[in-house]
């Protein structure tokens, strides 16, 4: 490919939505350093009430934590899951979905997932309910929300608790019955991450885990502190994992200008589709689809490539275009999971994704005329 008009666009590029709040970050941070005060605090119970604003909680509902995968720990402790204890969840998601389910001992009994959204397949899912299912555990995937309405009655009715990996969701949300349900606030227990690159992320790690019962918030603020109610008296066994003030600081400004970055995504995500449709590129790529009554908020814009996508990505990379794969392969067959019992096969729809999903460029800051390179450098490869 010739050099000429060559540009170079990472999968993401942080610095370019920065700029906007560099003066309030720096402010913030001045205070904390002068403060001195660096764990919980009123940095992070500020952050936890603007959020439970945010996503219509009542007060004291959200709970901030070290991350999106002690997010899920937590969420799961707190709702009682001990080994022998079954877990329904999808095999096409990040790692420590299963990671945590497994680390208490419980089994992840993966379902197979949906080929236009990639989300779980309820349908499935339901039918994998048996004496020892405690938890439902579906990941809203790349920032598109489940139907989990259509579902949520049978699981209640069975006693097991639906917990939402919103870890890719914040702002996400689904209109239910003309009424806006967000994401991680439908199920019982809703988790998020705060890692950098998430649609909301802070400058290190960070997570959230939110509930509409009191008693299971209570307990989630004990279990993030070593299961400890009054300080050095430990009514049960938790974990350290607390938000500290820095990472609160940040997120509580980058949650003012969140619904207005995802607007931005959501109007690269168009315009990407609509440079599908011009393409010809239709029998190649697949854009992703939008279930119906959706806000997607696109954390990733993923594409299916129908043929030859590693060669794709390859061609792209070398183009100067950051382009990835999430995921390459299906958690039920990853090597730490082989006690499982899972085989190639099982799960056809999320093996077939593995083979075929390819992450392009979204983020806040990029600009038309680099998308119209990244679909033109796909043309290329493609010869159309
Ligand atoms: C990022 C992510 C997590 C884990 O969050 P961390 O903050 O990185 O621990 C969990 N589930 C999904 C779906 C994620 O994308």
């Amino acid at each position: 490919m010739e050099v000429k008009n060559k540009l170079t666009v990472p999968i993401l590029d942080l610095r370019r939505s920065f700029k906007d709040i560099k003066p309030e970050v720096f402010e913030a941070l001045e205070r904390i350093f002068e403060n001195q005060s660096f764990i919980l605090g009123s940095e992070v119970s500020n952050f936890e009430r603007h959020c439970e604003k945010y996503l219509e909680l009542p007060e004291g509902s959200a709970v901030g934590c070290a991350s999106g995968t002690d997010a899920l720990l937590l969420a799961l402790m707190a709702a009682d899951v001990h080994e022998g204890d079954e877990v329904i969840t999808t095999p096409f998601t990040f790692f420590a979905t299963s990671g945590a389910i497994a680390r208490l001992g419980a089994t992840p009994v993966f379902v197979d997932v949906d080929g236009a959204t990639y989300n779980i397949n309820l349908e499935q899912a339901v039918s994998k309910i048996n004496e020892k299912t405690k938890i439902f555990l579906p990941v809203h995937l790349f920032g598109q929300m489940c139907a989990l309405e259509e579902v949520k009655k049978v699981f209640a009715e069975k006693n097991i608790k639906i917990i939402e990996d919103s870890a890719q969701a914040f702002g996400s949300s689904r209109t239910v019955n003309n009424k806006i349900e967000r994401a991680g606030t439908v199920g019982d227990i809703g988790c998020y991450s705060f890692f950098p690159t998430k649609n909301l992320g802070g400058c290190g790690d960070g997570g959230m885990v939110v509930t509409r019962d009191s008693k299971t918030a209570e307990r989630l603020k004990r279990l993030r502190v070593h299961g400890s109610g009054t300080t050095y008296y430990h009514d049960e066994i938790g974990i350290n994992s607390r938000l500290d003030a820095i990472q609160a600081a940040v997120l509580d400004i980058k949650l003012k200008y969140l619904e207005s970055w995802n607007e931005e995504r959501i109007k690269i995500a168009d315009y990407y589709k609509l440079l599908f449709k011009a393409s010809g590129l239709r029998e190649f790529i697949t854009p992703p689809e939008v279930l119906e009554n959706n806000h997607h908020i696109y954390h990733q814009y993923v594409v299916r490539v129908h043929e030859k996508r590693d060669e794709l990505m390859n061609f792209m990379n070398e183009n100067g275009f950051g382009v990835r794969v999430y995921y390459p392969l299906s958690l039920h067959l990853q090597p730490c999971f082989k006690y499982l019992g899972y085989k190639e096969g099982d799960f056809p729809v999320s093996e077939q994704l593995t083979r075929e999903v390819l992450a392009l460029p979204v983020f806040p800051g990029l600009l038309p005329a680099e998308q119209e390179q990244i679909v033109d450098c796909m043309k290329k490869f493609f010869r159309v």
